[in-house]
């Protein structure tokens, strides 16, 4: 459906034929209640690793959270093999292909919502959904048939959409938004707080760890 993935895929196999070099699928299981979705595999991350967020930099901010709010439990390595285990979180992105320079079309990413839509609607359990990012958010509103003038990403949002699901959205934990500070560890941990409290409003507490 999208060439221009493939061939950039096609040519990461010619020269990095170690590499995943696929669509990435999601990592945990579909009876989560949370539902976090990125932009899209890093070329030498996820892309590489097959897992998201996995040897990408913003995987670093991402797992030490969920290791906090006790969504993740083990070591997270960096590599898709290091026994990291997530509980009531499943981890997805907007678009399934590394993009070159990290950089969708509109195009693709439309292409690739049908599959987000399908994994949204295979989650039987699934109550909130945090959007790393404003395409991460378009994307999944769209696939709600939402409109995104009526809810507009902004970092902290929180909605409850029409079905009741709980839609956040967070700048994305990319390099370029830690190392500049637009997104503090404090700031996303904010947002875990926020979904924390709409899942468990009796105590807002963590899950066990
Ligand atoms: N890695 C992913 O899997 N998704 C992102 O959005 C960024 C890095």
């Amino acid at each position: 459906m999208c060439p221009r993935l493939a061939g950039f895929r096609d040519m990461q196999r010619r020269t990095h034929p170690e590499w995943f070099n696929a669509p990435v699928p999601p990592f945990g299981d579909n009876d989560a209640e949370l539902l976090i979705v990125g932009l899209a595999p890093g070329l030498r991350g996820a892309n590489r690793t097959g897992r998201p967020f996995t040897g990408d930099y913003a995987g670093n901010l991402l797992y030490a959270t969920l290791q906090k709010f006790g969504f993740a439990h083990g070591i997270y390595a960096a590599r898709p093999d290091d026994g990291l285990a997530l509980r009531h979180v499943r981890i997805t992105n907007a678009v399934r292909c590394v993009p070159p320079q990290n950089k969708p079309h509109p195009g693709e990413i439309t292409a690739c919502r049908r599959f987000l839509a399908a994994e949204i609607a295979s989650m039987p359990r699934l109550r909130a959904i945090l959007t790393l990012g404003a395409i991460a958010h378009q994307s999944v509103l769209a696939a709600f048939e939402l409109s995104r003038g009526r809810f507009p990403f902004v970092h902290g949002c929180l909605y409850v959409l029409p079905d009741g699901m709980l839609l956040a959205g967070s700048y994305h934990c990319s390099r370029l938004n830690t190392n500049t500070g637009k997104l503090t560890a404090a700031m996303f941990e904010e947002v875990f707080h926020a979904i924390m409290h709409h899942l468990n409003p009796a105590t807002g507490r963590h899950h066990e760890v």
